[in-house]
């Protein structure tokens, strides 16, 4: 009947049929999805112009999930702080809030763990346990907002998880972000980024939505990227550039590539070269990242001349290009990093409690 059953992932669609086959007017779905979308509200006690039966009833049949943050650190300038949340089964995940001049951003993760495999991503290195409901993605935005007291205007799906393998969730996801009965952000402040799942890319553009779909290739030809990242070996890199070139023709949005470049994998001129022939002539942008070294793969990023001169090739050939500046240094552990020290410091804790008792 739902496609989530789970309350905080219903749209006003879903909850309106939900009250009314409870035999309560249409109304109280507005309320509800008010309370939990707008007001970011995570207890039924909190509701209060909902009749007290209706909520002990919902209480019981539908419990709110919540986050419980368990760690966070902030950058010594303060522009960035990393999160580290525990969802109600136990499972941990990882979201950041950056501040810019334009506006506060928020990265969210999609999944718990991810399956895809990438060498360089600290991630994937312990599996994927399950999707993120829709509505554990939104929590972030939510206790981020909330603990920092200010809008958050810009979200990048772009944290742990490969967001087109919870196809549905994702989609669910932007759906509840952008609803004008909630916390109303602009699509166009949305950006996902995916490792290349062609029909997924493709079905995605079907529904003509209208954030920046963002790709990361981090390759130029399919044998480099093959030994990075395991999904080259499902699609080729034609395959995954002609899902991004439907992307645009449904969409009209420009599509990003990421590309981190990694000392002596995907850095050299002749590469750099190979990305221009690949991308040449079309609306794209392309996003340069220094890999962040993790400690379980012996990776090295490419130092600072070797990035301004990769840039300068893609510039030249007239591929508008920039270099994601880093914020909060300090802090800046690799995507999924922190989340992994802290599940690592945890087995710690239950390795030594284990040979005490
Ligand atoms: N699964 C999605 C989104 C998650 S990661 C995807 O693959 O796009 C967001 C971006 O960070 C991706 O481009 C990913 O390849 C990149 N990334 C992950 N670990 C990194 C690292 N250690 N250094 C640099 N970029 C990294």
């Amino acid at each position: 009947m739902y496609k989530f059953d789970d309350i905080a992932s219903m749209n006003m669609e879903e909850l309106t049929e939900l009250v009314t086959s409870r035999g309560l007017p249409k109304f109280r779905a507005k309320q509800l999805f008010s309370w939990i979308h707008k007001e970011l509200s995570d207890s039924y006690d909190e509701m209060t112009n909902l009749p007290k039966k209706m909520r002990e009833d919902l209480a019981a049949e539908f419990p709110l999930r919540t986050l419980k943050r368990v760690d966070s650190r902030k950058s010594s300038d303060g522009s960035t702080e990393k999160f580290v949340f525990e969802l109600s089964d136990g499972h941990v995940i990882e979201s950041v809030l950056m501040k810019y001049h334009h506006g506060n951003s928020v990265c969210v993760s999609s999944q718990v763990g991810c399956r895809m495999g990438c060498r360089f991503c600290a991630s994937t290195l312990t599996g994927l346990a399950r999707n993120l409901l829709p509505s554990e993605i939104l929590s972030q935005v939510y206790h981020i907002q909330k603990a920092s007291g200010e809008r958050v205007s810009n979200v990048v799906i772009m944290g742990t998880g490969e967001p087109l393998d919870n196809f549905d969730g994702l989609v669910r996801f932007v759906e509840l972000l952008t609803d004008e009965n909630g916390l109303n952000i602009s699509e166009r402040n949305i950006t996902m980024s995916t490792c290349g799942l062609v029909p997924e890319i493709r079905k995605l553009a079907d529904l003509k939505p209208q954030f920046t779909l963002a790709i990361s290739l981090h390759a130029p030809d399919d044998e480099a990227r093959k030994r990075i990242m395991p999904i080259a070996n499902k699609y080729t890199i034609s395959e995954v550039i002609g899902a991004a070139d439907y992307y645009f023709e449904k969409t009209g949005r420009r599509v990003s590539y990421e590309y981190s470049l990694i000392a002596g994998e995907n850095d050299t001129r002749e590469q750099a070269l190979k990305l221009v022939n690949l991308l040449k002539g079309k609306n794209c942008h392309v996003n340069l990242i220094p890999v962040n070294p993790i400690k379980e793969r012996n990776y090295s990023h490419t130092g600072a001349e070797g990035v301004a001169a990769f840039k300068n090739i893609l510039e030249k050939n007239g591929i508008t290009a920039t270099v994601r500046r880093e914020m909060g240094a300090d802090i800046n552990a690799a995507c999924g990093q922190l989340r992994k020290d802290y599940m690592d410091r945890k087995e710690e804790e239950r390795e030594r409690l284990f040979s005490q008792s």
